[in-house]
Order: structure tokens, then C-alpha cells, then sequence
């Protein structure tokens, strides 16, 4: 369509269009007047963010991609993120690095990733027997939990905002049962971060894989065993087609936190506005995260057992006390590693001490109460 053609189909002639649009000008000069050093603010920002993640892996990927684009909805277009999933741009591994070093503005991962780094990165993902999320997320918010994380990742040029939560993950697959602690001696099981220390002292060797090749080595026999996620994940990846016994509860990984890397020289040059902004959507995104994996478990775990005749089994008693000791010796360990490591750890068992009082005589009484009313179906 012809301009001349628009504008008359509009009802207006050249004339009255030019006079329209002096006046937005108008209207937009008076704006800036009154605003005065708010037009500063109008300047606009482009960062990238690379992650840990495959592409599209749900609520891992996509909850860094969602983020990404409700900043840019909540600031109008005046900070934009481009969202580059692990190896796009750079290796996976190599996310805080690049974070670091300003070759991006952001990343996302999880905190153990960087335990090589900075050993007390690793109670800020998941620990062992730790909190769960609900824990985890009174420390980071309300017990001082946050300003420890900051701390930690200061000296890389690194702000941390949790930015999702798994919620309590499974125990994982195994392709035999698990009746004593000494079944894990000889065992091979793919298991990241602390919980792989436990397991490691357990007697289990502890086989890194990456996330392509675990189905396979599961089902050819190379580990015999795998812990991954949750039923969501834990289906889509197809592990009931290799392993029999579907373990819980993940004692492991109580409650991950997924993370948001900021490079902080890219943080303070944000105006106050906008930096107000990346925080609200990290923390909104911690929330939807954590209700996604909730709302989405309980489905695929009921078609897991029902659909795919998988054997859902508890961890015997025993074995997670034993189990419980050797993470307690794990955590001690480490937290002997440096200084900093044993003030994040001490900081740690203060608060779960302090939540865990009250969460006994709350959500664990509340649970107790109910539990009978949530039955699978065989
Ligand atoms: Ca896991």
C-alpha cells in the first residue's frame, strides 16, 4: 500500500499527519523536560548470556530463555539478553569463566559447577542432606544465605541470584536393588558434585559422563546406575528403558539451585532501575521454576509407574543414616578446604539448625498428616 493510499484509508491527509506527529515530538520534548535526568535512563543495553544447558532442556534452558525475555518485556525493550545455550558460544563449562572475564554480561548454570574454583561455591547448589527449597531459598533471602554467595564469586567479578529450584530430585536409577550401604562398594554410578563424594566413600566409583552418553551407558552396563533430575526429566531421557529400580528420595540433591551469573562491572553500569529489574524477574524466575517442576513431577511419575512399570523404592532407613554420617565427614572435608569454605559452612548448619526446627514442627507435621490422602496408583 501506497503512503499517500495509508494515510487516506487512515482519514488523514499529509498535512494533518505531519501536525500529529510534531505533536507526539511535542508532547515527547515536554516529557524529557519534566523528566529531566530521566532521559539518561532511556539508554538501551545489550548483553549476551550463555549457559550450562543443552538447548531447550525444559525449565533449565528455557527458565534462562523466559528470563531473558520478561527482562526485556519488564524494561521496554531497554535491556536485551541474548540467551546462547552450553557450547553455542562458549563451552559449558566455560560459562563463568566468560562471565568473568566480561566476554559475556551474564550466564546461568549451577554453583558445584565451579567447586574447582572456589571450593565454597558448593553449598550454594546442593548439599547433601541440605536444605530443600523452601530452606534454601529462607537462607538466600532472609538468612544471609545471599550476601555469603556474593561474597564467595566477589573475587571473579561475579554477582550470583538464584534463579530456579528443582525441588527434591530422585535418588536416581539403579539397575539392581540396593538393600544394605554395601551395595554401593564396586557400584558405578553417574553422580555429580558432593554427592558423588559420598557415594565415592561409600565404595561406589563415581563415572562423569555427559548428558548424551548416560542413557546408553546405562543400558549397555557400562554404570550401573544414574541419578538425573526428576520423573519430568527423568522420563524425556528414557532411563526405565536401561534400569529397573527407580529410587528415592534424592538425599543428594534436596533442592538445586539454578543460578544467575552477573558480571558486576555490566550490573553497575545498569541505571538503579534497571538493576531492580533483573533482580525482581531472577527472583520471579526462582519461583516459576520450582512451581513448574511441582506441578509437572507428579504426572510423570505416576506414568512412569503406571505406563512404564517402573519400581519405585524407598531407600532403606539404614542405608540413609549411614549414608547421612558420610556426607556429615564430606562436608567437613571440604569445608576444611579454606577459610572461606568453613565460615559458608558454618553459616550453613546454623540457619538448617534454625529451619529445621521449625519446618519438623510445620511442613514435615503437615506432610505426615496428609500423606495418606497421595497414593500412586500401581
Ligand atoms: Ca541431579
Amino acid at each position: 500500500m501506497q503512503r499517500r493510499d495509508f494515510l487516506k484509508k487512515a482519514g488523514m491527509t499529509a498535512a494533518t499527519a505531519v501536525a500529529a506527529t510534531a505533536g507526539i515530538m511535542g508532547c515527547a520534548k515536554e516529557e524529557a523536560r519534566q523528566e529531566g535526568p530521566a532521559v539518561v535512563t532511556r539508554q538501551k543495553f545489550e548483553w549476551k548470556m550463555v549457559t550450562t544447558w543443552p538447548p531447550n532442556l525444559p525449565l533449565l534452558q528455557t527458565g534462562a530463555e523466559r528470563f531473558a525475555q520478561r527482562v526485556a518485556e519488564a524494561t521496554d525493550g531497554r535491556l536485551k539478553i541474548q540467551v546462547f545455550a552450553g557450547g553455542e558460544l562458549v563451552p559449558a563449562l566455560n560459562t563463568f569463566d566468560a562471565v568473568s572475564d566480561g566476554t559475556v554480561q551474564a550466564g546461568s548454570g549451577a554453583a558445584y559447577y565451579w567447586a574447582g574454583k572456589t571450593p565454597a561455591a558448593q553449598w550454594f547448589a546442593a548439599v547433601p542432606f541440605g536444605f530443600n527449597a523452601q530452606g534454601i531459598n529462607a537462607w538466600f533471602y532472609s538468612g544471609g544465605g545471599l550476601q555469603l554467595w556474593e561474597e564467595t564469586y566477589a573475587p571473579f567479578n561475579v554477582i550470583p541470584r538464584p534463579l530456579g529450584n528443582t525441588g527434591v530430585q530422585m535418588g536416581g536409577w539403579f539397575r539392581k536393588e540396593m538393600r544394605s550401604i554395601d551395595d554401593y562398594k564396586g557400584l558405578k554410578m553417574r553422580i555429580p558434585g558432593l554427592g558423588g563424594k559420598v557415594v565415592g566413600k561409600a565404595g561406589g566409583t563415581v563415572v562423569l559422563l555427559p548428558g548424551g552418553e548416560i542413557f546408553t551407558s546405562l543400558e549397555r552396563g557400562v554404570i550401573d546406575a544414574t541419578e538425573w533430575v526428576g520423573p519430568m526429566h527423568d522420563l524425556r531421557m528414557g532411563f526405565y528403558k536401561a534400569a529397573k529400580y527407580y529410587y528415592y528420595p534424592g538425599w543428594h540433591e534436596p533442592g538445586t539451585t539454578l543460578e544467575l551469573l552477573l558480571n558486576k562491572k555490566a550490573y553497575e553500569a545498569l541505571p538503579k532501575d534497571l538493576q531492580l529489574i533483573v533482580d525482581a524477574v531472577a527472583a520471579e524466575t526462582n519461583m516459576w521454576t520450582l512451581s513448574e517442576f511441582d506441578a509437572a513431577n507428579g504426572a510423570a511419575l505416576q506414568e512412569l509407574i503406571s505406563k512404564h512399570k517402573v519400581n519405585l523404592v524407598r531407600f532403606p532407613e539404614k542405608m540413609l543414616d549411614k549414608l547421612r554420617e558420610l556426607a556429615k565427614q564430606t562436608l567437613e572435608e571440604e569445608a576444611d578446604k579454606d577459610a572461606l569454605s568453613r565460615k559458608v559452612h558454618e553459616a550453613f548448619k546454623a540457619f538448617k539448625a534454625q529451619v529445621g526446627v521449625w519446618g519438623t514442627t510445620s511442613e514435615n507435621a503437615y506432610y505426615n498428616v496428609i500423606a495418606d490422602k497421595y497414593k500412586l496408583k500401581g
